[in-house]
């Protein structure tokens, strides 16, 4: 008798809202009665998740920016995360898995960013867990097959998307394998749309646990797969859906991944993502190919993040935000290799930005840093001008969280703190090299406007700047 299985995954995520040129999180009265949102979510969310234990039965995802933040602000919660990651670890590992670092939609990436993105978060994960990540959270699940590949290369074995994600009429309940080329795969798991979707959007549905478990899921998974295997269906949802966005749902997660030892028998077994996606011995998952530019909350590929798709009223302020970072990205990155080739002892600056995660993650000193990119015997200056470099670098890559795209105006918070980012990074190269960056910035700002205010990103890039005390630009 083959018994089903389910996966409940969580995705954790808050993009980083503190201060790029102090380092400091600002406080943030929208939150009250707390002090920012998030403190605000780690009350309503986070802590009562970790504190339930739930989390070593259900999968999820912790974001960098997030670890980075419960790390400095509530450490004792982030300690109960790595707990429940160490109880719940089997020998395919536990149920946490990793997540690219700045949740930057990385089909739009330049291929080194992928790497930078990837690399990062890998780095986080083995930091806050103590162990290597299986397998990865690709932030809104937006994928296509060079990111699978980059991934893959890193040693990532897999990942979870959404089902119309897979270029395929019909999906058993199980895991599959995509081709990427020279012996590489990438296992995926496909969560249940109309499954997620009660979880996420019908309060009603899902207000007993045990009756869900029950009447929706049970059903689903009595039948074994053709070839004898055991179906399994994933769930997957915003981690802070449990408790943030909906009041007591952290009970309604515990209830679903760990149930009473009283109740009736559901029939099926809870366990993690990893060993979902973890091939038996000799039998490989079934291959499948992916709809590449594709992600979970856009309907329209990867439109959402970048132009005009339907998911919002006006979104004609997209496009040219994009343009206007993309061509700053860029123009930084040829100052990058530029200063590096002036730096003796300096083998690869990528490389180098690969490695700078643990100066942003407090492991390491940037002089230190720098001296081991350089030689310890570096002139200090030339440390300096790497450091500066790199540190310009983090903020041009925090520039493109997708929180920036994802809502109705660009007069958002979320879209203020990519622009205070674009401007950490632009002022410490203009006052390195002395390239006249941030006017030409402020000029491809000027070309979008707000639907919501009507003005233009100039105007709300220097108020960005101005909300944290930053002097105006220079024109
Ligand atoms: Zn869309």
């Amino acid at each position: 008798m083959t018994r089903g299985r389910l996966v409940v995954h969580a995705h954790f995520y808050q993009p980083t809202r503190i201060d790029p040129f102090t380092g400091e999180l600002p406080p943030d009265p929208t939150a009250a009665p707390y002090r920012d949102w998030n403190e605000r979510i780690t009350a309503e969310c986070y802590r009562p998740n970790a504190e339930h234990g739930a989390l070593a039965r259900a999968s999820w995802d912790l974001g960098p920016t997030l670890s980075h933040y419960l790390a400095d602000a509530a450490p004792d919660v982030l300690a109960k995360f790595a707990d429940a990651d160490r109880r719940g670890g089997g020998r395919d590992g536990g149920p946490a898995i990793a997540q690219a670092f700045h949740h930057s939609i990385l089909p739009y990436s330049p291929l080194h960013d992928r790497r930078t993105e990837i690399r990062w978060g890998l780095r986080d994960f083995e930091v806050r867990f103590g162990r290597p990540a299986a397998a990865i959270w690709f932030p809104e699940t937006a994928i296509d097959l060079a990111t699978l590949r980059v991934a893959a290369e890193m040693g990532v074995r897999g990942t979870v998307l959404a089902p119309w994600q897979a270029d395929a009429p019909h999906l058993e309940a199980r895991a599959y394998r995509v081709d990427l080329g020279e012996g590489r795969h990438l296992a995926v798991a496909f969560y249940d749309g109309e499954l997620s979707a009660s979880v996420s959007f019908n309060a009603a549905l899902t207000s007993n646990a045990e009756a869900f478990a029950h009447e929706r899921i049970a059903p689903r998974l009595h039948a074994a797969l053709p070839d004898g295997s055991p179906p399994t269906i994933v769930i997957a949802s915003d981690g802070e859906l449990y408790g943030h966005h909906q009041q007591f749902r952290d009970l309604f997660l515990r209830a679903l991944v760990d149930p009473d030892p009283g109740m009736p028998d559901r029939g099926f077994d809870v366990v993690t993502l990893a060993s979902l996606l973890e091939e038996p011995e000799g039998r490989p998952h079934p291959q499948i190919r992916i709809r590449e530019r594709t992600s979970w909350s856009c309907h329209h590929g990867v439109l959402r993040w970048g132009a005009d798709c339907p998911d919002v009223h006006d979104g004609r302020w997209k496009s040219p935000l994009r343009g206007a970072l993309d061509r700053l990205a860029g123009a930084i990155d040829t100052v990058t290799e530029a200063l590096a080739a002036e730096l003796p002892g300096l083998e690869d600056v990528w490389a180098a930005r690969d490695g700078y995660v643990d100066v942003v993650l407090g492991l390491v000193g940037v002089d230190d840093y720098a001296a081991a990119c350089l030689g310890p015997r570096s002139p200090a200056d030339h440390r300096r001008r790497l450091a500066a470099i790199l540190e310009a670098q983090r903020w041009r890559l925090a520039m493109f969280a997708s929180d920036g795209w994802f809502w109705d105006d660009p007069t958002r918070p979320e879209t203020a703190q990519n622009l205070r980012a674009a401007a950490r990074a632009v002022r410490i190269v203009d006052g390195l090299v002395g390239t006249r960056l941030e006017p030409r910035l402020v000029a491809d700002l000027s070309t979008l406007r707000s639907p919501a205010l009507g003005i233009d990103g100039a105007a709300i890039y220097r108020h960005a700047i101005a909300e944290v005390g930053q002097p105006p630009p220079a024109s």
